[in-house]
């Protein structure tokens, strides 16, 4: 089965009291209540993986489902638990583990939502880093869904306080990420504590041994629905990459959060030490930046969460484990500070953009060194992560102009102002004209500089991201490279009776020493061994060839094309 884009429609007329218009929900034999709500919350037609698993879960069937986040498997899961449940029982029927106390809360709000009109159904979300006591509370008073980090569960099953005696269904929520966590202890431990009569339903992105072996020993006979990476999700994610040194990282961050215009943008750094050396970095440049890593209290996480998702905050740079199933529709930047461990995290980060049928933009950050990684990355996603430039100094100061006019357009056209506030600012304009005797003009320009507030309107700095990516034909020999066996960085010198040429392919078309040889050798006939050094840049390369080319074979070289790109050679002077 595959995987086609979830065109989740929102904002729904909700009339409560009737569904219109029967949605595509009806067929699986769903209550009036569960249809009543996600005809309110504006799910029309089932994902894929939902018209798959819904009908297996409805007949009490195990199930393994392959699937990410992003395709709508918790409410594939939950609504069937949902529809089979026994309000009037009010011990725990459903329990959900899930990786982080993030995931948890997504998917006990999203039990809730779907659950709004069943009365007397009660969902807790137990995670650690939460008042326990408050837990219990809520436990006696009765819940019947219970989702819940791995530790805290077992907490509260230890000490007696989670009664598990009445549950009907067990789901394992990204289990592949709780095996990468080190909890699937933990998992088999719940799972050894379970009724014999229960449903178990399994989901993780991937199938690592270890999750096949714990669904082959715990699960029974289970439907097995696998939902192929998401093409179609993930195409709606432009993913790039730009090749940057380590010390310049930051400051092509600045530029590439300068130049892309996001709403919202999530930073992933490796540690937690760098999301502050980042974030501070940030601040300085004036952005109002928030910090989610496993240092800050589970309080204050929510909070960073919630401000992101109320737009009071745009920046967020976090590591992985602490934003591991963020949702926030406004993401519409991901930004891959460090590269991510391994290609899975690519993938998980990635999906922080591009929610609910929106698209998103990803940029990767690689150093020289890092960018073999590329490749594995590119299969994990099923195509190319195109390459980019460090924003130049001439695309942010073009961006800033327009953000400026954009705001003086909108501040012209609609007055935020009260009319008392506007009669005096107007008296204030006329006054100083007079005094000054200055044109409407001169004014308006004096107000603009009083909106950049002392900064600079243009960036003006040095703008040279450009690095030598390999080292030349001419350098194969280890003794181009230096004692610490890197390779050179530094363009190299001219030898004797040759020429240098420019050109404007570089690293980032893929180009190869090889595929340039190729080309000159078969337009001018020059033996391989003749054509010198090729130094290969971000943006374009070098080519050493012999002194006194004739210029009609000089003129074929510049009609050549290499990887289907015009080469457009040219002399390089001195
Ligand atoms: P999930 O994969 O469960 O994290 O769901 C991803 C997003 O899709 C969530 O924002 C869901 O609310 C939304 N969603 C799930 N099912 C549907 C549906 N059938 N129609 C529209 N949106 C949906």
């Amino acid at each position: 089965m595959t995987q086609t884009s979830l065109e989740g429609s929102f904002g729904c007329p909700a009339d409560l009291d009737v569904p219109q218009n029967p949605s595509g929900f009806s067929r699986f034999g769903f209550g009036p209540e569960l249809l009543k709500a996600l005809e309110a919350i504006g799910y029309q037609e089932p994902s894929p993986i939902q018209s798959a698993a819904i009908p297996e879960l409805m007949l009490g069937r195990d199930l393994v489902g392959q699937a990410q986040t992003g395709t709508g498997k918790t409410a594939a899961f939950a609504l069937p638990m949902l529809a089979a449940l026994d309000p009037d029982q009010r011990k725990p029927q459903v329990l959900v583990l899930a990786p982080t106390r993030e995931l948890a809360m997504q998917v006990a709000e999203a039990f809730n939502s779907y659950a709004v009109h069943l009365d007397g159904v009660r969902t807790l979300a137990i995670y650690g880093g939460a008042d326990f006591r408050d837990q219990i509370h809520h436990l006696r008073r009765g819940v019947q869904i219970v989702v819940g980090t791995p530790g805290r569960v077992m907490d509260h099953m230890r000490q007696g306080t989670l009664d598990l005696s009445a549950l009907r269904a067990l789901v394992l929520d990204e289990a592949d990420e709780m095996l990468r966590m080190g909890f699937i202890d933990d998992v088999e431990w719940v799972l050894e504590q379970l009724p014999t009569q229960r449903q178990v339903v399994l989901f993780s992105a991937t199938m690592p041994t270890e999750i096949r072996r714990i669904s082959q020993k715990y699960l029974n006979s289970p439907a097995e629905i696998t939902i192929r990476p998401k093409a179609a999700d993930s195409g709606r994610i432009r993913q790039r990459y730009l090749t940057v040194n380590g010390p310049q990282k930051i400051a092509a961050l600045e530029r590439v959060l300068e130049a892309e215009r996001s709403e919202a943008t999530i930073i992933f750094a490796r540690t937690k030490a760098i999301t502050l050396t980042v974030a501070e970095s940030l601040e300085q440049h004036g952005y109002d930046v928030a910090v989610l890593n496993g240092d800050v209290p589970q309080a204050q996480r929510e909070r960073t969460i919630d401000r992101l998702r109320k737009g009071q905050v745009d920046v967020l740079v976090a590591t992985d484990v602490a934003a591991r199933g963020l949702d926030v529709e406004r993401i519409s930047l991901v930004i891959n500070y460090d590269v991510p461990f391994d290609s899975e995290a690519y993938v998980h980060r990635i999906g922080r953009t591009g929610r609910a049928g929106r698209s998103g933009e990803a940029i990767l950050f690689l150093t020289p060194r890092e960018r073999r990684f590329l490749g594995g990355l590119e299969r994990a996603v099923g195509r190319p992560i195109e390459p980019m430039e460090v924003p130049s100094n001439a695309t942010i100061n073009q961006n800033r102009l327009d953000r400026l006019r954009s705001r003086l357009t909108t501040a012209a056209g609609a007055s935020s102002c009260q009319p008392e506030e506007r009669a005096l600012l107007s008296e204030m304009v006329q006054r100083v004209a007079q005094e000054l005797d200055c044109s409407g003009e001169a004014l308006a320009l004096a107000a603009l500089e009083l909106v950049l507030a002392g900064k600079p309107l243009l960036l003006q700095g040095e703008e040279s991201f450009a690095m030598p990516r390999q080292a030349s034909m001419g350098e194969r020999s280890s003794a181009a490279r230096n004692t610490r066996g890197e390779r050179p960085m530094q363009a190299r010198a001219l030898e004797a009776d040759m020429e240098r040429f420019r050109i404007e392919l570089g690293w980032r078309d893929r180009i190869k020493p090889g595929n340039i040889v190729g080309a000159i050798a078969n337009e001018t006939g020059l033996a391989g061994k003749a054509i010198g050094r090729i130094q290969i840049f971000d943006t374009h390369s070098t080519v050493d060839l012999p002194q006194g080319m004739p210029p009609d074979v000089f003129e074929g070289l510049r009609q050549l094309r290499v990887l289907n790109k015009p080469l457009q050679i040219s002399r390089l002077q001195g």
